[in-house]
């Protein structure tokens, strides 16, 4: 699981649908200036052949097909976040872009912030979830029901010891350093002693009674070790 910040523009692509050239070039050089990597095209055509992307700007008055039309064949193929841009008073067409699988609308004319706050909402959730259940060897952990199973053998952990073994399953056989494990299973900002951590590793292996499964790299941390045996 990364870390990466929920709503980030880094890296998103978002395409501007829009056939009012002014208004496509400003939108266009609006999410550039905040990050996106974004391209515009003219028609409901373009849009359908253009590479994919992580959200589509869609306005729905194009000159060549519906953009109602555009929005249901986008969809069709692809979970991209769509926001349907509207002018003033074309409630129906809004209504029928969110049935046919826009996740937003926008109604012209509409300022740079709101399209942004739009957008990171809209991305966010599209993010797309991580596993439910981790698993490494013999160990499994379902990340929604907090359940650990060693060899389908149900272990029960108190919160911190399912923390710090989530932390090391996330990412197994990398290291993980005292710090990391006690940031992301105590929180965000432990100044406090790092020996307490060793006493819930020693309690975690002692229930998992799986040796090897958790590996002491000294003078770095911790991490998941490959596991040859098990009761
Ligand atoms: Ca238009």
């Amino acid at each position: 699981m990364g870390t990466q910040a929920t709503g980030s523009p880094e890296g998103m692509r978002v395409l501007v649908v829009e056939d009012d050239r002014s208004i496509a070039d400003s939108l266009v050089r609006g999410l550039r200036q905040a990050g996106y990597t974004a391209e515009g095209v003219r028609t409901g055509r373009a849009a359908l052949a253009a590479p994919s992307s992580d959200a589509v700007l869609l306005d729905l008055g194009l000159p060549d097909i519906d953009g109602v039309d555009v929005c249901r064949r986008l969809r069709a193929r692809s979970d991209v976040a769509i926001i349907a841009v509207t002018a003033r008073g074309e409630e129906a067409d809004r209504v029928v872009a969110l049935d046919e699988g826009a996740d937003d609308y926008l109604v012209k004319p509409f300022g740079l912030a709101e399209l942004l706050a739009r957008l990171r909402a809209v991305l966010r959730r599209r993010r797309p979830v991580g596993p439910e259940i981790l698993r490494h060897g013999p160990l499994a952990l379902d990340l929604r029901t907090h359940l650990v199973t060693v060899g389908g053998r149900p272990v029960a952990l108190t919160p911190k010891e399912f923390g710090i073994l989530e932390c090391l399953a996330a990412d197994p056989g990398r290291v993980m350093s005292r710090q990391q494990i006690l940031e992301r299973a105590w929180d965000a900002h432990w100044y406090g002693p790092t020996k307490v951590l060793d006493v819930h590793i020693a309690a975690l292996r002692r229930k998992l009674g799986a040796p090897g499964l958790i590996e002491t790299v000294y003078g770095h941390g911790f991490r998941l070790g490959a596991v040859q045996e098990y009761p």
